[in-house]
């Protein structure tokens, strides 16, 4: 049965749709008047003219005919949902009934996913959170390292300076003693004893301090022009003596083929073959070391060989690992960095490292390094001093401002001047080294860096401003190429890297008056 006029009317105006729709017509008492539609869906029986209609749609008790409402999905018989619309068309109520079970199917379906939506949204959030959470904590661990690690190097740096400071006193005195002891056999055994233990514990503080550096990527290389021939004299002069201490041949040769300058950094290239050339000593009882340099193609080429213990095959790789050492080799002290550090040392140079090894025949290292020929004249002095003393015309009594902090150290130096036929006036920090100086006029200041008042390379710039134009060699526990640079570019000359030798000192000073006499 089609609904009637009013009710179409209605569900026009307000968009529904039509099908399946009950339409009930009731007077002012909510007596049935007429349906429309299969009304028996409602209350299961068909009911009859004059019925009230409340007995078959009870949500119409204590509703107001006059007022116009809808109640949306209202259960009806707990079987189905309808829309249920109450208005009037003139004098007639109208009850119309919109069956909406799909509706609500398809609503309840949308409000489950709305829940799982805000389920995964809450869930997505706590996620988020607990990133936030985790990510702020790293940050915090991070800064926490940082500034740990911060503590650290300066820790190791400043370690290093204090350590570096005593021995040079230590190395210096028993240079000393060793030069004054003539025949006295003890005291020379002794003396040399307590210099080669000074040396050790020396290259020991270089190597944790080195090793320090490198892990914290803090390691600069500077490449320079640079003799090989005068570096593998020098390596020769200072490591021959340990070799014939022990009875072992040392050879070093230069082939021809290397150029006269070549362009690298000297510190670290010294570093490396130290290292090598010290090990390969060390640990071989007879027979000899041989140090051997050729070059190709923009290369130098190294090797070190010895006829010293060997290291087994599967101690090859492991022996460059920081603090490894093979176990068996009684009484040879070590910290096991000496190998890591030189092959960190040599990438950082652009070159490899290889090992050949057998044991009970001896050890072959061989390094390739990028050196590319120089047309750089090499400077004459580097930090390791003058090489070869510029004749010796200077005249006497020349007057050297000592300025150190350290009373031995300062006593050591005078020593040591003293016996180069030198004048000495001291200063104990920086502030009083500018008077001294600026006053007494000497002919050369050696300055400590670390001083205090005012730190060694202030008061050599505040000497350059005020007109001060003798020579400042700066005294320095420290190799890294930043203090180096900051010397220089502060009004130095040169600079002494302690422990200072004597031969060093001597012939630096001598160097550096008779540049300017
Ligand atoms: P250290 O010399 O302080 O022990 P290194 O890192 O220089 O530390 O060397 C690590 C280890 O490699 C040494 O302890 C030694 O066992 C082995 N080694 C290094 N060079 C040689 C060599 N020329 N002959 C035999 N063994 C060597």
């Amino acid at each position: 049965m089609s609904l009637p006029l009013a009710a179409s009317r209605y569900l026009y105006a307000t968009d529904n749709a039509v099908r399946d729709a009950i339409c009930l017509s009731i007077d002012a008492n909510f007596r049935l008047v007429q349906w429309w539609g299969n009304v028996s869906v409602l209350s299961g029986v068909t009911p009859s003219v004059g019925e009230d209609a409340r007995d078959i749609l009870p949500l119409l008790y204590g509703m107001d005919l006059a007022e116009p409402a809808t109640i949306r999905f209202a259960n009806v018989n707990d079987a189905h949902v309808f829309h249920v619309h109450l208005f009037r068309d003139g004098d007639e109520n109208y009850v119309l009934c919109i069956p909406a079970d799909d509706e609500k199917a398809r609503t309840t379906e949308l409000q489950q996913v709305a829940n799982e939506v805000r389920l995964l949204n809450a869930q997505q959030q706590r996620l988020v959170q607990e990133l936030e959470e985790a990510r702020s904590e790293l940050e915090t661990k991070r800064a926490d390292a940082q500034r740990a690690s911060m503590v650290k190097s300066r820790f190791i740096a400043s370690i290093s300076h204090e350590f570096r400071t005593p021995l040079t006193s230590v190395i210096g005195y028993t240079e000393l003693l060793l030069n004054e002891s003539g025949q006295n056999s003890d005291v020379l055994a002794h003396a040399k004893a307590i210099s080669r233990s000074a040396r050790h514990l020396l290259s020991m503080v270089d190597n944790i301090l080195d090793q320090a550096r490198i892990e914290e990527g803090n390691i600069a290389i500077r490449i320079a022009p640079l003799n090989v021939r005068q570096v593998t004299d020098d390596i020769t002069t200072m490591l021959a003596p340990l070799a014939a201490e022990k009875f072992i041949g040392f050879g070093a040769f230069v082939d021809a083929k290397v150029p006269r300058v070549i362009s690298t950094d000297e510190v670290r290239l010294r570093q490396i073959l130290v290292n090598l050339v010290g090990n390969a000593i060390k640990f071989t009882d007879a027979g000899e070391v041989n140090l051997e340099i050729t070059w190709a193609q923009d290369k130098l080429i190294v090797v070190i060989s010895d006829t010293g213990p060997g290291i087994p095959e599967d101690q090859q790789l492991l022996i460059f690992d920081a603090f490894h050492r093979v176990n068996d080799l009684d009484g040879k002290r070590g910290t096991g960095l000496g190998l890591n550090i030189t092959a960190r040392l040599v990438e950082l140079l652009g070159g490899s490292i290889e090992l050949e090894s057998q044991p009970g025949v001896g050890s072959r290292f061989e390094l390739v390094l990028k050196a590319p020929e120089s047309q750089a004249a090499v400077a004459a002095d580097n930090i390791y001093g003058e090489r070869k003393v510029m004749g010796k015309s200077r005249k006497h009594a020349q007057r050297i401002l000592i300025a150190e902090d350290d009373p031995d150290l300062t006593e050591l130096l005078g020593l040591f001047l003293t016996r180069g036929g030198y004048e000495l006036m001291m200063a104990e920090d920086g502030e009083q080294a500018v008077k001294t100086a600026l006053k007494e006029q000497p002919d050369l200041v050696l300055m400590d860096v670390n001083m205090p008042q005012m730190d060694g390379l202030s008061a050599a710039r505040e000497l350059r401003k005020k007109g001060f134009s003798q020579p400042i060699l700066a005294l320095t526990a420290s190799l890294s190429v930043n203090d180096r640079d900051q010397a220089f570019t502060w009004g130095c000359d040169g600079y002494l890297v302690k422990p200072i030798s004597m031969a060093e000192l001597l012939s630096s000073v001598e160097r550096h008056l008779h540049e300017r006499g």
